[in-house]
């Protein structure tokens, strides 16, 4: 066993029980993973620091690097309305929770009369520009609430307007609610995503077009139905968008995201045996139709339950001989994961004994309230993920190390909004390394960037495609990363509000790499 599977396996302090066969280095490199699952936080974190740890005259670079890109992003004229939005509007405020069931339910209401009693009931009294929202959204909604609001002083009802008729007052609070979705979603087919993205200049300074990764938008399958509506969306997508990019191959062509639980009802572990019999073929269906375009399709990661399901069929196309010359494969791996530097290695181990090159996209993750709720719900002795943000930019980084030192295997994708891993990362990497953001989100920033670094600073832009009214899940992860206060998007969004930089191994040191003293172990 490789010395740093060995220390991680040390970790965990319950050898697991291994499913397979135990003498294969699959199984050792799961074990590896596996025992990382709910470890000691505070070991976890001391075992990345020294692959986390930069010189001083790295730390130096980094803070000047990304100072320089901070200063110019917030001197930017126009900064993203996501940005703009969820850094002014507290989520918990009555304006948060206004909008965000509005957000939830108005654009799926069918029904005039329905939508009007909706909208009655959540935006009356709330005063928008108080609540600190600006631009023409609020003045959207703005009007919506003096329309119905009775609670609100008469004088923020101009009289006019409280005879405005209720249709008009459903369009703006439906406008209201467009205008965040078009923030978020792209385009609502992926021939109007094409179609965006081919009259999108990209970086006009460098002459360089954007490259895209489009995303279906929805999440879990409910039913068969909804699986099978969305297998279809998918390989509708990856055709129109490997007849649009032909040719190119799988790192400069546009690129399909999939999130798996989309594709079966039951994607989750207790059902391993019929979701392997089910969705194997259904993926091994998509990844076909990849190849023959050649351009890559990335599984999204989602809750930490479900990677050893997603591992289980990727092993599966990695063994399928008619892929074996295709390079598009790739997964996205979650830093916030105490096993995240084990999968990293699982991943290496497993290109290379299958003669393949994955790529791999590294994120922090977005579900991380769930995945403190639900490690609270079920009692158990640890949690999968870490409870300070600053350990996950430790993991981060020492996480990004292990992937470049995997370059034989592995493409590395860096995506992230916040310029210090920015910075980070073009401190560590050498050569070219391609970095990704959401559309809607961090445009500033890699803009600021490109102009700095010329072509190498454009990101590749992860667009979802689909009818806003199936928006809400999406935009509820955005809002939450977004809305905390530890997030740099939010932190950025008020000049001055970013402090000096603070590498990550020593600001964790602080605190001795302890967890997070207000949360509790789960099972306390
Ligand atoms: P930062 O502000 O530096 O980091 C915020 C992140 O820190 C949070 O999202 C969370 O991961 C972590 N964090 C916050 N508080 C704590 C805490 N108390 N303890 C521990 N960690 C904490 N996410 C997925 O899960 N799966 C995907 O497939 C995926 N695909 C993505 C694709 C692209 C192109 C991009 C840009 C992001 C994607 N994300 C995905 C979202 C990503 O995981 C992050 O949520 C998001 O990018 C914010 O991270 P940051 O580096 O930009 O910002």
């Amino acid at each position: 066993m490789p010395e740093s599977q060995a220390s991680f396996a040390a970790v965990g302090a319950d050898p697991a029980a291994l499913g397979g066969d135990a003498d294969t280095e699959r199984a050792r490199a799961l074990l590896a993973m596996r025992r990382l699952w709910h470890a000691d936080e505070s070991a976890c974190v001391a075992l990345l620091a020294p692959a986390a740890e930069l010189s001083a005259a790295q730390r130096a670079r980094i803070e000047v690097r990304a100072r320089d890109l901070i200063e110019q992003l917030q001197r930017l004229p126009e900064r993203h309305l996501a940005e703009i939005l969820t850094h002014q509007l507290a989520l918990d405020s009555p304006a948060g929770l206004a909008l965000l069931s509005l957000a939830e339910a108005l654009l799926r209401v069918p029904d005039a009369a329905t939508a009007d009693r909706l909208i009655r009931d959540k935006l009356a009294g709330v005063d928008w520009r108080a609540a600190g929202l600006g631009g023409p959204m609020a003045a959207a909604l703005q009007l919506g609430s003096a329309l119905v609001g009775p609670r609100l002083p008469s004088g923020a009802r101009p009289a006019p307007l409280r005879r405005l008729p209720a249709p008009l007052l459903r369009w703006g609070a439906r406008q209201a609610m467009r205008l965040i979705g078009g923030r978020f979603v792209f385009a609502e087919t992926i021939e109007a995503a094409l179609a965006r993205a081919r009259s999108t200049p990209g970086d006009a300074d460098h002459g360089q077009p954007s490259r895209y990764s489009f995303d279906m938008l929805g999440e879990a399958a409910l039913t068969a139905a909804d699986a099978e509506r969305y297998l279809r969306a998918y390989e509708h997508a990856i055709q129109a968008v490997g007849e649009a990019y032909r040719g190119l191959g799988p790192v400069s062509a546009a690129s399909v995201s999939v999130k798996l639980s989309a594709l079966h009802p039951r994607y989750e572990y207790a059902q391993r045996e019929r979701v392997a019999r089910e969705l194997t073929p259904r993926l091994c269906e998509l990844a076909a139709l990849a190849r023959r375009y050649d351009i890559a399709l990335t599984i999204d990661a989602e809750e930490c339950d479900r990677l050893e399901l997603s591992l289980e069929l990727l092993e599966s196309l990695l063994a399928e001989p008619s892929l074996a010359d295709w390079r598009g494969l790739g997964l996205a791996v979650q830093a916030y994961q105490k096993r995240a530097p084990a999968l990293i290695d699982y991943l290496a181990q497993r290109a290379r004994a299958r003669s393949r090159r994955l790529m791999v996209r590294l994120v922090k993750g977005a579900y991380w309230d769930a995945e403190i709720k639900l490690a609270q719900l079920l009692g158990l002795s640890g949690y999968p993920v870490y409870t300070r943000k600053v350990h996950t930019d430790v993991a981060y980084l020492a996480c990004a190390r292990r992937l470049l030192a995997a370059r034989d295997s592995l493409e590395p994708q860096f995506a992230t909004h916040n310029a210090f891993t920015v910075a980070e990362i073009l401190e560590l990497a050498t050569g070219e390394v391609e970095f990704q953001r959401l559309h809607g989100m961090g445009d500033a920033l890699y803009r600021a960037l490109s102009s700095r670094i010329g072509a190498a600073g454009v990101p590749r832009i992860y667009a979802p495609v689909g009818p806003r009214t199936t928006l809400l899940p999406y935009l509820m992860r955005r809002l939450l990363e977004n809305g905390a206060a530890s997030s740099f998007v939010h932190r950025a969004s008020r000049p001055g509000a970013v402090s000096a930089y603070a590498a990550p191994v020593a600001a964790a040191a602080r605190n001795a790499n302890a967890p997070h003293p207000r949360i509790p172990l789960p099972r306390d």
